[in-house]
């Protein structure tokens, strides 16, 4: 079984996008500019921001963060998003979510300017990516097409099942994988929470992907010998024999799926580090013009 290592290849990543920096900054070329802003005081987007502008940091981009507490209402957070569409510096920004309840995402959503989405969330970046156009893919879907990459593992005819539909996970990898290419070629099944016989579908699958949100949902009996696993569900438990009295968990029972595997994403150290690193590559992508001229 081999250890689909997250932080191994983010470094590795990483080290690529400083020695582009360096070469820009030697050339007098522009920088790399990423903007976040974070509303309200949800912990766990707290913790994502500061992982993204950190990482900004360690590979030499420049960074904004945009701080708002929760009351901020949907008319100021529109008049942010047009001020960082509108600043020749940003290359890309993200508005973190969720946003608290009284604003509609949907809207904020369709208000970044599509060329500056390095989230891939707004709708032209998506029916882009869903054509095999040059597009912003959406982070997480990037950072594992990066990962089966970059392992060298085969996907052409390949049978996937994706478990979990969301728009920022499940849904564009079954595109992705689907797609004619590498990584890609699969023949892909979609499961969710109206599937019939779920653990039946997982067991005929070459390729798993879960992105679900239940900790340890998917069973040893459930995956084939020799599977590949991609574990995209990031879930804190109570572990008493930990300090902090919680662990983080993915989506699959590590223990029992592991030595069935030829590969599997450990969770942490899998599939969330790629997901920062791929929006450090599509930030890149942005200050290059690589998407859109
Ligand atoms: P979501 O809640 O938007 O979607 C969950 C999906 O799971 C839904 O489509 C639903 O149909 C499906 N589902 C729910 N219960 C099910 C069941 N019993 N059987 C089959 N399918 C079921 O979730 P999401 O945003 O895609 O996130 C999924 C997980 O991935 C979460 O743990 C989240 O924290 C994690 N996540 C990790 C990263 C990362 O960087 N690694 C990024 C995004 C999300």
């Amino acid at each position: 079984m081999v250890l689909l290592d997250g932080k191994l290849l983010s470094d590795n990543i990483k080290s690529e996008l400083a020695a582009e920096v360096d070469i820009l900054r030697e050339r007098g070329g522009k920088i790399p500019h990423l903007a976040a802003v974070l509303v309200g005081e949800n912990p766990a987007s707290q913790v994502y921001v500061n992982s993204k502008i950190k990482s900004c940091e360690q590979v030499g981009f420049k960074s904004t963060m945009i701080r708002r507490p929760a009351e901020t209402t949907e008319a100021e957070l529109l008049e942010i998003v047009q001020g960082l569409n509108n600043d020749p510096d940003v290359d890309g920004f993200i508005v973190q979510l969720p946003l608290p309840k009284h604003i509609n995402e949907e809207k904020i959503t369709l208000a970044i300017d599509h060329r500056k989405d390095v989230d891939g969330f707004h709708p032209v970046n998506f029916g882009r990516m869903a054509q095999g156009l040059p597009a912003f893919l959406p982070a997480t879907p990037y950072g594992i097409i990066e990962m089966l990459r970059r392992y060298n593992i085969e996907t052409a005819g390949k049978h996937c099942v994706v478990v979990g539909r969301s728009n920022i996970v499940g849904t564009p990898i079954s595109i992705l994988l689907s797609r004619k290419g590498y990584p890609g070629d699969c023949t892909v099944t979609l499961t969710h929470s109206r599937t019939r016989d779920l653990p039946g579908e997982v067991r005929r699958a070459d390729i798993v992907v879960a992105a679900i949100g239940i900790p340890n949902f998917i069973q040893g009996d459930w995956v084939k010998e020799g599977a590949v696993v991609i574990d995209v569900g990031i879930n804190r438990i109570e572990d008493e024999s930990r300090k902090s009295g919680t662990r983080l968990v993915g989506d699959v029972d590590f223990e029992a799926v592991a030595p069935k595997c030829s590969h599997i994403t450990p969770v942490p150290g899998g599939v969330g580090l790629m997901t920062v690193t791929a929006l450090l590559m599509n930030t890149l992508k942005a200050c290059r013009k690589e998407v859109y001229a």
